[in-house]
């Protein structure tokens, strides 16, 4: 799954072209004939294939997958790097009883997300992956959100300056602080497990809750 930076920058070099019309396709792909996009408009910039536009500019589409599809159905309100991302609606989500690196994977609440800042943000924030969000108190929530959005913007600008984002824990052995990273494949019982790097120095679990 592509992460919002990447997405987000496709998304600004292609957007000029909106509201123009092909005039000319080139390229070939197995799944769908360039031929037939010929005179069409391009009314939304989601998408091998060359689409050539009356101004004389072209767009080139390398390795890519095409299909058919509905326009996006989720709303800016959870896409984490919108203006109009609702942090009390993450907020919430977050401080659900399951783990937290479960709900920053669920693009319902967290559009854009992906398994890199979902490690980034909570080594960051310090919090270990399979910490049920109900145990954090408002200020590691708040915390855990501040770092998503920061490490998902600092990565798009790092995109538009064709610099590479580095990452703390994220397929690292070490932690920057020298400890031994531990790596799992963790996520919800029936959803797709992600490898998840962790320092369990760094990001201790919560000690078990004391019986009442
Ligand atoms: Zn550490």
């Amino acid at each position: 799954m592509p992460e919002g930076p990447s997405l987000r920058k496709f998304h600004h070099l292609v957007s000029p072209f909106v509201g123009q019309q092909v005039v000319k396709t080139g390229g070939s792909s197995k799944k769908l004939c360039p031929a037939v996009l010929q005179s069409l408009w391009l009314l939304d910039a989601q998408v091998r294939l060359v689409l050539h536009f009356g101004g004389g500019g072209f767009l080139a589409f390398y390795s890519c997958q095409m299909s058919w599809s509905p326009p996006p159905e989720l709303s800016p309100t959870c896409d984490i790097l919108s203006e109009a991302f609702h942090r009390g609606q993450a907020l919430e989500a977050l401080g659900r009883a399951q783990p937290v690196c479960y709900t920053l994977m669920d693009q319902r609440f967290f559009s854009g997300l992906g398994n890199i800042i979902k490690n980034e943000a909570l080594y960051r924030a310090g919090i270990h992956p399979l910490t049920p969000g109900a145990l954090l108190t408002p200020s590691q929530l708040e915390a855990l959100v501040d770092h998503v959005v920061q490490f998902s913007a600092e990565w798009l600008k790092d995109k538009f300056q064709g610099t590479r984002r580095h990452t703390q824990i994220y397929r690292k052995e070490q932690c920057p602080a020298g400890h031994q990273v531990l790596k799992e494949a963790l996520g919800p019982p029936a959803g797709l497990q992600r490898l998840t790097w962790w320092c369990p120095q760094c990001q201790p679990p919560l000690p078990p809750e004391e019986p009442q």
